[in-house]
């Protein structure tokens, strides 16, 4: 016999499915249309951010007690997949205030919480993340970027690479090594601010696509900090860098999502349309396999990513498996998704006149970023062969 709570585990809360509609009202009259002008001029889309700001939908994970919204990670994810939808370089805005200060959130002081928090929740600044180096990726704990402790201050020097939304950030989420013999346990992570003196960005970085999203080179020259930005104890940074990621990881899996379900939501409106041999190509069956093929793709992922939001909310043991997996099964299958999208549009797909280009080019970064697909692979293997 079945009980109400073994049927609500597949039931996402009314109160979400209303932060949907609310999310989707705002993006479609204020982030949707700036799209693909982000896409065109590659420049960062302010009034899409000033619309999401309005509707406190910028970092609504920030707790209530610093001024957040206080959504939980399913609340977050929702927000993240509506907008992506929209457009994912906007995505980037709720997607990466959350990475940027995930790492305050899981192991910062109550002082650093309230300084650099309440901030973020009021719109007045974004939060990037910097762990990535150019000789650096998907081996991070090889970084080379370094803190020396002088009296009660750090020094830093070195430089980061792919940091989203750098420039457009005041605050960065900064990994450094503090103890060079200890490898991955002689990191640890700082918050260093945009006016930090010796702080500086390179060229936006020319992209595939998220070209609304500025991808950009941090440097870092002889930036002294006070010792209390620290988050977290000496040794610990690469340790927080990982935790946050089995909790960011589910937010790209909820931005591939969105992509591909504004992707097959286009490609289904035009198929319907579309007339060929006397009939809209909706009606041959070949057109509708594909059809169903991508929607049945789009929901295991997002079914997958929404389990992977409860464990993230509730801390579960199993979230760094779940996190990889979500990631690497929605990217993936917005991949797929957005191709075929594409492929439904025939010749028309393949240009600018239609969005379905810009989703594919976009749908690809979620592949590779937060840990590309091998590297997720290696994470759920590790945790499928551990004890
Ligand atoms: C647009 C964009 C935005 C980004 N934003 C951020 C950000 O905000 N902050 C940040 O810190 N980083 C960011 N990144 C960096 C991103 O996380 C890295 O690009 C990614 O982790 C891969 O590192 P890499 O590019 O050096 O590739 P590499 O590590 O050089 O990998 C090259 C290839 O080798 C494969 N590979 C590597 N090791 C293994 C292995 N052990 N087994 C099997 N295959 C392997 C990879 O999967 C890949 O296919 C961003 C990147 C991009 C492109």
């Amino acid at each position: 016999m079945s009980t109400a709570t073994s049927f609500d585990v597949y039931q996402v809360p009314e109160e979400h499915e209303a932060i949907r509609e609310a999310v989707r009202a705002v993006c479609d009259a204020k982030v949707a249309p700036n799209a693909a002008e982000a896409d065109e001029t590659g420049e960062f889309p302010k009034a899409s951010y000033e619309a999401l700001r309005a509707a406190d939908f910028h970092a609504p994970h920030i707790p209530v007690e610093y001024g957040g919204a206080g959504a939980d990670a399913l609340a977050t994810a929702i927000v993240i997949e509506e907008v992506a939808r929209a457009c994912a370089s906007s995505s980037l805005i709720p997607a990466v205030n959350k990475l940027g200060t995930m790492p305050l959130l899981l192991a910062g002081s109550e002082e650093l919480k309230r300084r650099y928090l309440t901030a973020v929740a009021a719109g007045e600044a974004m939060f990037s993340y910097c762990l990535s180096e150019p000789e650096a990726g998907s081996d991070a704990a090889s970084m080379s970027t370094r803190a020396e402790r002088d009296g009660d201050h750090y020094v830093l020097n070195g430089a980061k690479r792919w940091i989203t939304n750098a420039g457009v950030s005041e605050y960065y989420t900064v990994f450094a090594v503090t103890d060079p013999a200890a490898r991955s346990r002689g990191i640890s992570a700082f918050v260093v601010e945009k006016s930090d003196p010796g702080v500086s960005f390179g060229a936006p970085e020319k992209k595939l696509g998220i070209k609304g999203s500025p991808t950009r080179e941090v440097y870092f020259d002889n930036v002294r900090i006070p010792a209390d930005r620290m988050i977290g104890e000496p040794g610990t940074g690469f340790a927080t860098a990982m935790r946050t990621l089995d909790h960011t990881r589910v937010t790209i899996a909820a931005q591939a999502v969105g992509i591909a379900q504004g992707a097959l939501d286009f490609a289904k409106g035009y198929v319907q349309e579309r007339q060929q041999f006397g009939k809209a190509v909706a009606e041959f069956q070949g057109i509708q396999f594909l059809l169903a093929d991508m929607g049945m793709k789009l929901e295991a992922a997002r079914q997958l990513t929404y389990a992977a939001a409860g464990k993230s909310e509730r801390g579960d043991v199993d979230l760094t498996y779940f996190g990889a997996a979500a990631k690497c099964f929605a990217s993936d299958a917005a991949m797929e998704i957005t191709t075929d999208a594409v492929q439904l549009l025939g010749g028309y797909g393949y240009t600018k006149d239609f969005p379905v280009e810009r989703m594919m080019r976009d749908a690809k970064i979620t592949q590779i970023y937060e840990g590309t697909n091998q590297v997720q692979r290696i994470v759920m293997a590790r945790q499928l062969l551990k004890g």
